[in-house]
């Protein structure tokens, strides 16, 4: 299959360096591999997207010197997509309406068992307040919806294994133990409110549906991927090679955020570096 990766920031703020490095690299590596590399725009967010950061994200990116086909796919643009596959999976039992706002999660998730982690890749782990004894039957609400993790589990006999040719923070490669993902993950979110679906489900349906062969991204999203790949099996998709790379960090090995205007590439490009000067940077 001819190779296609693809780089898919959420239009909520200036892109920095990190980001830089992140595009550059999965640029570098689809021209190697004489492959496609798709700009994609993660605004499942409506409250947080804005389109003149995305405008901003087309002009930075250029300026580094990456292309990328047209049209530029955009998540706010594929909600029917996102509702069938949640669909698939209400229809099958696998899914729960919850209303449940952080605050109750924290309050719920206050006392853990023993042992068990407080947080998984999407921050507390949820515990569990809402999820049925029986699967709901019926049409799927219009309401926020988790994905009930032992129930999913169940249904996938396979081990969950993926190929992966960077690492996770810790050194990790592709391997689950699909057990742990009750306690280390737990019932994900899978449609929010005021989302048509969650970033898991729309990034999963959106890589199969663009044919992308290797994910690069940041070592950050390693602990999303076993999510990544347990919709894939449940949702019958191809699970492509993931590329997880190190982090940029601040000179005081802190990871760079949003937030961190200091370091946005607009702010390097004001200074007068160059593009050769931000690969310099990121040690690319
Ligand atoms: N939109 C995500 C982010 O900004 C990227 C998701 C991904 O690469 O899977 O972190
Ligand atoms: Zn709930």
């Amino acid at each position: 299959m001819k190779f296609a990766t693809r780089f898919a920031p959420s239009p909520t703020g200036p892109l920095h360096l990190g980001h830089a490095y992140s595009a550059l690299l999965a640029h570098d590596m689809a021209k190697a591999a004489s492959g496609t590399f798709h700009l994609r725009i993660d605004d499942i967010d409506q409250s947080r997207s804005r389109r003149s950061w995305e405008i901003q994200i087309f002009d930075d990116l250029a300026w580094l010197g990456i292309d990328w086909p047209q049209p530029v796919w955009r998540q706010s643009e594929r909600l029917p997509t996102y509702r069938k596959a949640l669909e698939q999976l209400w229809n099958r039992g696998l899914l729960y309406p919850c209303t449940c706002t952080r605050a109750d999660i924290r309050a719920a998730a206050s006392a853990p068992q023993e042992g068990a982690p407080l947080h998984g890749p999407d921050g507390l782990i949820y515990p569990g307040t809402c999820r049925p004894d029986t699967p709901p039957t019926g049409p799927m609400p219009d309401t926020p919806l988790r994905l009930d993790m032992r129930r999913a589990l169940a249904e996938v006999d396979s081990p969950i294994t993926f190929e992966e040719t960077g690492t996770g923070p810790s050194g990790e490669t592709g391997h689950i133990e699909p057990a742990d993902m009750v306690t280390n993950v737990g019932d994900v979110a899978l449609a929010r409110t005021g989302m048509g679906a969650s970033y898991h489900l729309s990034i999963v349906c959106d890589d199969a549906d663009q044919a992308i062969t290797h994910v690069i991204r940041g070592q950050d999203l390693y602990s999303a991927t076993q999510i990544h790949v347990l919709l894939q099996r449940l949702l019958d998709l191809p699970t492509p090679t993931y590329h997880h790379h190190r982090l940029i960090r601040d000179e005081h090995g802190k990871r760079l955020a949003k937030r961190d205007d200091a370091r946005a590439i607009a702010t390097y490009r004001d200074e007068g570096k160059s593009p050769a000067d931000i690969r310099a940077m990121v040690g690319l």
